[in-house]
């Protein structure tokens, strides 16, 4: 396992060379970081936590037609993925107002928005990831006018997915992150879902109590993280209740 070549490492994830050429182990980390890494913690089973998530949505991503770069899960804390040109863009789509957007125009969160708004970021931690528009990012080159149309449409499809999803389990999709990347298929570029979709990096609130059970609790110090996560993987059916009489606290369920 210490043998394998490390590619790259995130703040969250390592991702490793992959058993064939254009394939990479994405390896989920236990540390939590926000600001930038101005505030960092380990935060034990968060890892196994995130991966297992994070596998079930783009799963189910996948069996709607999304493209994505997941090929198969490993182990509770690792999968295995298609190497992708990452795309230097954050995409956020929202639903409801919070965090910078509530910030930066003054309003106030838990506003629901007339209509989902997509907006993206420069990925540049030097420059703490800015908010760009659409002509910077065809102007720079950092994506064609056709492959932000196709990102814009995948964004707008997976928001519909998830707020579905979450909403079955008594959650509300209030925002979230994503990135895509190219890879090329029978010689033609096409854009697949990367990175991850996990509690880390979506703000998910109960329906009922508007708990937020997502990663603001550690950038707000407002409560047990792990335990939230828990809580989403277990409204997914991705993690069990132990029988009474196991002496452990809940499982995960084995993905395959
Ligand atoms: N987000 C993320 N990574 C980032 C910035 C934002 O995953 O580097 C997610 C964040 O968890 C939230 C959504 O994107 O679900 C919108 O974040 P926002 O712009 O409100 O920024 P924040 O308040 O997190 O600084």
């Amino acid at each position: 396992m210490s043998r394998r070549r490390r590619v790259y490492e995130g703040k969250a994830k390592i991702l490793y060379e992959g058993p064939e050429p254009g394939t990479l182990i994405q390896h989920f980390k236990d540390d939590a970081t926000a600001f930038n890494k101005k505030k960092h913690d380990i935060v034990e089973g968060k890892g196994v936590l995130n991966n297992r998530i994070s596998e079930y949505i783009f799963i189910k991503l996948g069996e709607i037609g999304i493209p994505t770069h997941f090929v198969k899960a490993l182990n509770m804390r690792e999968q295995l993925i298609r190497e992708a040109e990452i795309i230097p863009l954050e995409i956020v789509v929202r639903n409801v107002v919070a965090g910078s957007l509530a910030e930066r125009l003054g309003m106030e969160e838990g506003t629901q928005l007339p209509r989902s708004i997509v907006e993206f970021y420069y990925k540049a931690d030097e420059l703490d990831d800015p908010l760009v528009a659409e002509e910077h990012i065809t102007a720079f080159g950092w994506a064609t006018p056709q492959e932000l149309d196709e990102v814009m449409a995948l964004a707008l499809r997976i928001n519909d997915f998830m707020c579905g999803l979450f909403l079955g389990i008594g959650i509300r999709l209030v925002d979230f992150k994503i990135e895509f990347g190219r890879l090329i298929e029978n010689e033609m570029i096409r854009i697949v879902l990367a990175d991850e979709i996990s509690p880390d990096s979506c703000r998910l609130w109960d329906i009922e109590t508007n708990k937020k059970l997502d990663k603001d609790l550690f950038r707000r110090d407002l409560g047990n993280l792990v335990e939230a996560y828990q809580e989403v993987a277990r409204r997914l059916g991705i993690l069990v209740d132990p029988r009474p009489g196991d002496a452990k606290g809940p499982v995960l369920v084995q993905s395959n």
